[in-house]
């Protein structure tokens, strides 16, 4: 009824943290000891994470705040976690030694953090040792362009002893200053997406996954799909292997029953039904395909390559041509003369140039054989001949642009929040939304994005402004709409209009 409605339950979301540095800087040291201080012992039963992932909860001001950590050091894990625009970090700590300083590992872990547009903090660790510098990481910092507060730069920085202790409570302080700046939110009324931060085959237990949630809550008795693979919600822990029934972002938990090993740094996604879970799976499959017959363009893109065989009546005529040749070929496409000789274009021509595919034979001042001739009749080989330069290069220039590969581009022309959910049958959505940008258009195809990630795809089969019929509603306007999608779609997702490109 009320279009605000639907915000209320956006709130925000803990971040999930990732500790990042060179080797003996202390990560693991710091893990530890956050790990050790600020989860509830006993509660469980003492301690028994197993899963590389935990969540602890700090008290901030007056607050109780969580903060999971992902429990995996090293760069290398952390730019796997990347997707499709989706990230499992939230935030980073840059972990540097007051001790040695930024070393090669430390900027590596920086660009990573830069690339991947992480807000991070540095954690000058060590801070208890007789030698500590502060200073020198400051300046070694300032030196490769890394300026940190109060020394002409923003990005914040905790000194810290990993061991002893010291600083941690400022840097969890500071790690929700960061997130709170970062305005995290989630959804608990949508449906569960996040990443899969680990997946291992157990003989006895069958596929188990780490899955970190991002947005919307996980329950038992839902499906959740990445990639290629479904998993009932049946067996869902926690970090601590506590069988939970229900989860919420930012918590690291554990699925065990996937079909098959789902993709570290993959996005996951949930649905009430297997059925809906399944036509999603399907349609990463039919992608898949897609997306190998794109890439195979693209191979062919960098270096389409068409053989040639000319016949010319002196050879000083195939330098000539030769010459003009090489002025047509691009990165694109090319052609490479595999053969080339003086006289009538013969049988052996043909032959040669049948056997690569492709192949194009091109006489100059000269003739086809009879026999030749009656060969091509079965062989069907491209063949032309030419007494003009130009005219030969202009039919070449013709084949090139008609064998150029073709790139498809997909360009989103607009995009519409979903309001409400009228109801559905089979294949068929009606919802009402309002267009956030561009312009949406009856018959337009579209993909349906839960926040970051794209869930399936449909077509707008009619379109309703102010109750009636219309072929296109622009940007800021309501308007009902039915969609042709095999996947269900909710308030809060987006759907977005796109036209496919081919240049
Ligand atoms: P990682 O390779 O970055 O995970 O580093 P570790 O956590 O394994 O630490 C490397 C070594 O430095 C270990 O011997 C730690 O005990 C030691 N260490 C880590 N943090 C501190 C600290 O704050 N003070 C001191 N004195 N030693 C530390």
């Amino acid at each position: 009824m009320n279009d605000k409605k639907p915000k209320s339950h956006i709130v925000s979301r803990p971040p999930v943290t990732v500790i990042m540095g060179h080797v003996d800087h202390g990560k693991s040291t710091l893990l530890d000891y956050i790990r050790k201080t600020n989860i509830v012992e006993g509660e469980f039963g003492g301690i028994t994470q197993n899963i590389s992932a935990y969540e602890v909860i700090h008290k901030y001001g007056k607050e109780d705040r969580p903060i999971t950590f992902l429990d995996t050091p090293g760069h290398e894990a952390f730019s796997r976690m990347r997707t499709r625009g989706a990230r499992a970090a939230d935030i980073a700590i840059l972990v540097i030694s007051a001790e040695d300083g930024v070393k090669a590992q430390t900027l590596e872990a920086h660009e990573a953090i830069i690339k991947n547009k992480v807000p991070y903090i540095v954690a000058i660790n060590k801070i208890d040792k007789a030698n500590a510098n502060i200073e020198k990481v400051k300046t070694n910092l300032s030196e490769k362009g890394i300026y940190l507060e109060g020394s002409g730069g923003d990005i914040p920085f905790v000194p810290i002893s990993a061991k002893e202790g010291t600083g941690i409570k400022e840097l969890l302080d500071m790690i929700l200053l960061v997130s709170d700046l970062q305005e995290l939110t989630g959804d608990r009324e949508t449906k569960a997406s996040g990443l899969i931060i680990e997946a291992n085959r157990d003989p006895k237990r069958g596929v188990s996954a780490t899955c970190i949630i991002k947005d919307g809550t996980l329950k038992t008795g839902m499906f959740i799909a990445s990639g290629k693979s479904i998993s009932s919600t049946r067996i869902m822990e926690n970090f601590l292997g506590k069988p939970i029934e229900e989860a919420t972002f930012s918590s690291p938990i554990s699925i065990t029953g996937f079909d098959s090993i789902p993709e570290v740094g993959n996005t996951f996604v949930s649905f009430d039904t297997k059925k809906e879970a399944k036509a999603f799976v399907d349609m990463i499959k039919e992608e898949e395909i897609l997306n190998q017959n794109n890439n195979a363009g693209m191979m062919e893109k960098s270096g389409k390559i068409i053989p040639l065989i000319i016949k010319t009546d002196v050879s000083g005529s195939f330098e000539a041509i030769e010459k003009e040749i090489k002025k047509i070929n691009t990165e694109e496409i090319s052609f490479e003369i595999i053969s080339n000789g003086v006289g009538a274009i013969g049988e052996s021509d043909l032959k040669v140039a049948s056997i690569n595919k492709d192949g194009i034979v091109i006489g100059f001042n000269t003739k086809i054989e009879s026999g030749a001739r009656n060969l091509n009749e079965s062989l069907k080989v491209n063949v032309s001949t030419f007494n003009i330069i130009y005219k030969l290069t202009d039919w070449l220039k013709e084949i090139a642009e008609e064998r150029r590969p073709r790139i498809e581009t997909l360009e989103v022309i607009g995009s519409l929040k979903i309001l409400k959910s009228f109801g559905s049958t089979k294949n068929k959505r009606v919802v009402g939304g309002k267009v956030k940008d561009g312009k949406i258009t009856s018959g337009s195809e579209i993909r349906i994005m839960r926040r970051d990630f794209e869930i399936g795809r449909g077509k707008i089969i009619e379109l309703q402004h102010n109750k009636i019929k219309t072929k296109e509603v622009p940007e800021g306007e309501d308007c009902g709409i039915l969609v042709d999608s095999k996947i269900d779609i909710t308030p809060g997702d987006v759907l977005e209009a796109f036209i496919i490109t081919i240049k």
